[in-house]
């Protein structure tokens, strides 16, 4: 007897035309074990929010402790000890000058909040604006907000009447940066102030893991901050350690007025996010008549158990190597990287720390491609989760990664460059 087709509905996935979808069971270190007895290497740490490895112990051990004794809490005005401990270690972390804490469930609501930040701060001061600037190819989410500030494209074209303006900053490639900086300046200048500029640093995830240095970024902060623009950094998948440092801002020397966390922030076991701001910030808040207050909530913000999962992440970043393990997952990514030279359609490779990137070069190879599900099925087939993103490969692994499963990963994409095209 045949299993009837599952009702369940994935995201970016046409399993309704056939593709299959391999069903895991359960999953250790870099590893995930499917129910049928396959396996496969995690080469994108489940889009990119396992950072330690999978079921780290002792987030794992923090998770069921605190589910017997608190497992959620409305999160107004009513408080818990690991939220409090969490906002104090995640202050202590961060880059100076960010002293408050707002909690929230995803990615996505963590750039929602951050907006909502800006244009209270200017409202509440008497001067209100509207504009957002943002970073050409830039990817906050999903939610309505989060893809107003971020590149129209395949993605969000059916909600694009929905989308409010913002104005689009040029991405500060090789050789351009400084008609990027001349942009900003421009559009800072303007009559039309902007409340805030949003934009990731150092990597353009899902705009296609597009990377520029931490002069530009500096630079762009430095802009921002002589025009009185909000500066919102997104580190959702920047943050902890991706690109070499605990945020890719620390690479910079800078500091935002507002800083998006998720993804790893729990080491990736349990959904989370933080938005953290100035004290400016959070003052503009403040008002007797409670008419200033910051009017956003979501009923799982801050949930006990997430916050004690991302505290024990905290710890193993205090406690463990964790920058030890980062700069030799680095090391291994460059030399892995260099050695792809020459290899058949292999273009346009490109690291920044712990994460390497390459494109897959053939006719017409955009987002929505064949080229993308070819590769996927190609890399499923040898045990490997390393899904790109329409033809760009990518591999941003967990950090306990090895160096025997990080050279069969290599060794799939030297195989795929031979294979694609030919098949
Ligand atoms: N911001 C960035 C930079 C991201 O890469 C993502 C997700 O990939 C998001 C925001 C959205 O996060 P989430 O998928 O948790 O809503």
């Amino acid at each position: 007897m045949s299993a009837s087709p599952s009702p369940v509905w994935h995201a970016f996935t046409q399993h309704g035309l056939g593709e299959e979808i391999p069903l895991i069971d359960r999953a250790a270190g870099a590893t995930l074990y499917g129910a049928d007895g396959r396996a496969w290497i995690d080469a994108i740490s489940s889009w990119w929010v396992i950072t330690h490895g999978h079921c780290e112990p002792r987030i794992q051990a923090a998770i069921r402790a605190q589910t017997d004794r608190l497992d959620q809490l409305i999160f107004a005005g009513w408080t818990h000890e690991p939220a409090e401990t969490l906002a104090r270690g995640l202050i202590a972390m961060a880059p100076a000058g960010l002293a408050h804490v707002f909690f929230s469930d995803s990615g996505s609501t963590s750039v929602e909040v951050a907006l909502k930040m800006a244009l209270g701060y200017w409202l509440n001061r008497g001067e209100p604006r509207h504009r957002i600037l943002v970073l050409e190819h830039g990817y906050h989410g999903d939610t309505i907000g989060a893809m107003s500030v971020g590149e129209r494209g395949v993605y969000n074209r059916a909600y694009q009447p929905l989308l409010f303006d913002v104005g689009t900053i040029p991405f500060p490639a090789e050789g351009r940066e400084q008609a990027t900086l001349d942009a900003l300046e421009a559009a800072c200048r303007g009559a039309d102030r902007p409340a805030a500029f949003i934009l990731e640093p150092l990597v353009l995830g899902a705009g296609g893991m597009m990377m520029y240095g931490p002069q530009v970024l500096a630079a762009m902060r430095a802009i921002c901050a002589a025009h009185g623009v909000l500066f919102i950094l997104d580190e959702v998948m920047t943050g902890w350690g991706r690109t070499g440092t605990t945020f890719a801002c620390d690479q910079a020397g800078i500091a935002p007025d507002i800083l998006c966390l998720s993804k790893g922030l729990t080491g990736g076991a349990l959904p989370l996010a933080a938005t953290l701001a100035t004290p400016a910030i959070f003052e503009a808040h403040l008002s007797p008549d409670r008419g200033r207050m910051f009017f956003h909530s979501s009923s799982y913000t801050a949930n006990p158990v997430a916050c004690a999962a991302a505290n024990a992440n905290l710890a193993i970043w205090r406690e463990e190597p964790v920058a030890d393990r980062i700069a030799a997952l680095a090391a291994m990514q460059a030399e892995r990287l260099a050695a792809l030279d020459g290899r058949g359609r292999i273009r346009a490779k490109r690291r920044t720390g712990t994460i390497a990137a390459m494109e897959f070069v053939e006719e017409g190879s955009d987002y929505l491609s064949a080229i993308g599900p070819r590769l996927n099925a190609f890399f499923r087939d040898r045990g490997l989760l390393l899904r790109p993103m329409g033809n760009v490969v990518y591999i941003l692994p967990p950090y306990c990664i090895t160096a025997g499963e990080l050279d069969r990963i290599y060794t799939a994409i030297e195989e795929a460059a031979e294979w694609i095209g030919r098949e």
